[in-house]
């Protein structure tokens, strides 16, 4: 109680004012729900159970770690021996993988990143004002990619790291969002040494089932800066009469099972165009850019 009337009075700036309180209960108990509900939003932490979480899911992962491989099998007729070797390090990224969110606020993307019951997750999330939450030690596995295939790489989740953008899908992405993501991409690129044609989208590496990031992302901008690949001037390039088109966008990692949404995600990416008809202006780029990728 003296630490309130103390707080009490650092409120009202004078002593001489709390014994009057006492005579007001009513002014009193306003006063003492105010001063806790200013304390409880002082410490209220939305987020807390989730991080808490996080690091109890990493403690365990950390023990499996520790495990010797003595105890992952057996062999029938054999002794199996453990002897550690001194030489290895962590398995790292080696693509990024760029979504938006398709959500109508960062906020909205957080909560549905920190529910078990969503099952979805990404290592970074990009506000509209450039803010970047990081969610996930990029040395572990984030849920961004789903069922996805990009050349014979079908576990692409082991093998990136997932940025989402806060983007509906129908906007243009904000120029912080832009300068954040090549911060990003830089530190990643550095870190990690993904190699520039290594740097995609899903849709392109689920071009039956995502969209994202959509028509509106700046494929070009990013491949001028090292990141992703991109063609050049293509008025003076002839496609053979032999071009197959499907061969082509195999070449450059597309899952060619359903080819009209192979394409339709190639024209997302390297047109900003969503139609899914190939024409000879689309060839010449196509052409190009599988010659960039071999
Ligand atoms: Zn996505």
């Amino acid at each position: 109680m003296s630490l309130l009337l103390f707080l009490l009075n650092l409120l009202l700036g004078s002593y001489k004012i709390i014994p009057s309180l006492f005579m007001d209960k009513r002014l009193l108990g306003s006063l003492v729900i105010i001063l806790f509900l200013a304390i409880y939003s002082c410490s209220y932490q939305p987020y807390r159970q989730a991080n808490k979480s996080y690091k109890r899911q990493a403690k365990l992962y950390a023990k499996e770690v520790r495990r010797t491989p003595s105890l992952f099998f057996t062999t029938q007729n054999n002794p199996l021996y453990w002897i550690g070797t001194t030489n290895f390090n962590m398995r790292k990224p080696n693509f990024v993988i760029i979504h938006y969110t398709a959500q109508n606020s960062c906020e909205q993307t957080l909560r549905t990143f920190t529910l078990p019951r969503t099952q979805v997750s990404a290592h970074y999330v990009i506000c509209k004002d450039g803010s970047v939450h990081h969610m996930l030690n990029d040395y572990l596995r984030a849920w961004h990619a789903g069922i996805a295939k990009w050349g014979n790489l079908t576990d692409i989740n082991s093998a990136s790291v997932g940025i989402e953008i806060d983007n509906n899908g129908f906007e243009v992405f904000t120029e912080p969002q832009m300068k954040s993501l090549f911060q990003l991409l830089d530190t990643l690129k550095l870190k990690y040494s993904i190699p520039a044609n290594n740097f995609i989208g899903h849709s392109d590496i689920a071009p039956s089932r995502k969209a994202d990031p959509g028509k509106y992302f700046p494929w070009k901008t990013l491949a001028d800066s090292g990141y992703g690949v991109w063609y050049g001037d293509t008025t003076n390039v002839v496609v053979p009469d032999s071009f197959n088109s499907v061969r082509a966008l195999r070449i450059i990692g597309y899952d060619v099972r359903d080819s009209i949404s192979a394409i339709r995600a190639f024209k997302t990416h390297f047109l900003q165009d969503t139609s899914c008809i190939l024409t000879e202006a689309d060839k010449k780029v196509l052409l190009e850019v599988a010659e960039r990728s071999l």
